[in-house]
């Protein structure tokens, strides 16, 4: 059916992909903007839309008992605001001249073209799965939606072994790792990288390995998987490498995504050097008055290295999906670009970055001076004082700060937020130093830790200049 000529003098704002940016879009363009003036016409291929993957690894863990706390809005939800939602449909093709967009449904295989005024791309990150034997084989599992989510507990409650082998050992490898752990599995991590943590500088992602392994995880690192191998019943049954094979009962993938661009590119928007789209700073794609683009599937704007780049966390897709509504729905908002703050925690080591790592830093010709300390959560005397480490870099000469990492226990992981603020509003390390940052035994040392290493390297830096 063509839906072209469906439409009435009210606009229609088509939206693509369901989860975080997509939703957040439609809802945002709803509040500002009736049904009356704008039809709203959300199409996701998947069961469920508004949903957290962030929480994915917690379900599994058994720390959130069931799937449906991680709805933040199911589909009735949507459909009760008058958005148009329609779940288990595929757009397989953006038709921009015209103005459309080709779905099909997934279990019926019909197809229709359906007309827009204004278009959200949202259709987040696909996977990396590389293609080697055995990596469609039962018993390997994914963690991208709530259905891999589901699939991975169906095949824990069926399998007998306990050996889980999580491949990957970037914030989902790790967080995989404790969810294992939690289930009582024997965990191996096969990395790629030399130390977990590629977000992190080498140094800092040793001390990552070292508490995992203090855990009881055992962790293979600088190892290509080179096959999954599986038994008589088709299951897989070990990871191979170059150098060994690794046992195992379930097989979890955390090997990084890439954006879901595949539709943009036919469509011949313009993708920067991810393969992201590229938009503007009000999230229009570039060159396209009625077509915006957020989530996982764009770059954004490193404001420390002034470079474009794939950063795929919720906590964009959140704020691009309001920017993009509020423009859409005939508002005004711009999203000015971010630092790279991450958090993340592995049982209970918590494992926090933000800003540039030292090889960021030289790849933009960034001159800095780097310090590590190491400090306590609360005043040394004070019950439960656990350690903790901060690096930090600053600039040169200026004095500037360019990016920190902390990895710690309870209370660790969230201070990066000082440096977050820190490095948005350009601060030096100088200025850091005099922050008026709360302080009381049971929070703090009398010196924060961030305060702690900003006060070092300032130090630092005035010597060397
Ligand atoms: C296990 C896990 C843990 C995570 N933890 C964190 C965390 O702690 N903090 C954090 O900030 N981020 C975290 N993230 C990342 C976060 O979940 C994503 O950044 C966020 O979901 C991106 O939202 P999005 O709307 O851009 O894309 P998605 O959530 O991927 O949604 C895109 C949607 O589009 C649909 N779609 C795609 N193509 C089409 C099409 N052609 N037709 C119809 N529908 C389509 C997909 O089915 C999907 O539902 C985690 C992710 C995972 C997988």
């Amino acid at each position: 059916m063509d839906m072209s000529d469906a439409q009435g003098a009210r606009e229609r704002l088509v939206v693509i992909g369901g989860d975080a940016a997509g939703m957040s879009a439609a809802s945002q363009a709803r509040r500002l903007r009736g049904p009356d003036e704008l039809e709203i016409v959300a199409f996701e291929r998947g069961h469920f839309t508004s949903y957290s993957a962030c929480g994915i690894p917690y379900w599994v863990s058994g720390d959130v008992p069931d799937r449906d706390r991680l709805i933040a809005r199911t589909a009735g939800e949507h459909r009760a605001r008058d958005i148009d939602l329609r779940l288990r449909t595929e757009v397989t093709e953006i038709d921009v001249d015209r103005g459309r967009v080709r779905a099909r449904d997934v279990d019926s295989g019909a197809e229709s073209w359906t007309s827009y005024d204004k278009l959200v791309i949202a259709t987040g990150a696909r996977p990396v799965r590389p293609d080697l034997p055995g990596m469609d084989a039962p018993g390997v599992h994914g963690v991208q939606t709530l259905d891999d989510g589901q699939a991975l507990l169906d095949t824990l409650a069926r399998t007998r072994g306990r050996r889980a082998v999580v491949v990957g050992a970037g914030y989902i490898g790790v967080e995989m790792a404790e969810a294992m752990i939690k289930r009582g599995y024997e965990v191996t991590v096969v990395n790629r990288g030399k130390e977990p943590m590629a977000t992190l500088d080498p140094d800092m992602g040793r001390l990552v390995h070292r508490a995992m392994e203090g855990m009881g995880i055992t962790m293979v690192n600088e190892a290509e998987v080179t096959k999954l191998l599986t038994g008589d019943d088709g299951h897989v049954r070990a990871v191979a490498t170059e150098r060994a094979e690794y046992p195992a009962d379930v097989v979890v993938l955390g090997i990084g995504v890439r954006p879901e661009t595949s539709l943009a590119r036919a469509a011949g928007l313009p993708l920067g050097d991810s393969g992201g789209l590229l938009t503007d700073r009000s999230m229009r794609v570039r060159g396209h008055e009625n077509i915006w683009a957020g989530g996982d599937c764009v770059e954004v704007l490193d404001l420390v290295s002034g470079q474009q780049r794939h950063i795929p966390l919720g906590t964009h897709a959140n704020k691009h999906g309001q920017i993009i509504g509020a423009n859409a729905g005939g508002g005004y908002a711009t999203f000015p670009g971010v630092v790279g703050t991450a958090v993340s925690k592995v049982c209970d080591l918590e494992i926090a970055r933000t800003g540039l790592r030292e090889k960021d830093a030289l790849r933009v010709g960034l001159r800095f001076e780097s310090v590590t300390i190491e400090s306590t959560s609360r005043a040394g005397y004070y019950p439960n004082a656990s350690p903790m480490t901060v690096k930090m870099l600053a600039e040169l000469r200026t004095g500037r700060l360019l990016g920190v990492q902390i990895v710690g226990h309870e209370g660790a992981g969230k201070r990066v937020d000082i440096a977050a603020v820190a490095l948005t509003a350009g601060m030096t390390v100088d200025r850091m130093t005099a922050l008026d940052l709360g302080y009381a035994p049971p929070f703090s040392p009398v010196w924060d830790p961030v305060q702690v290493a900003a006060r070092k390297a300032a130090t630092k830096i005035r010597a060397t200049s």
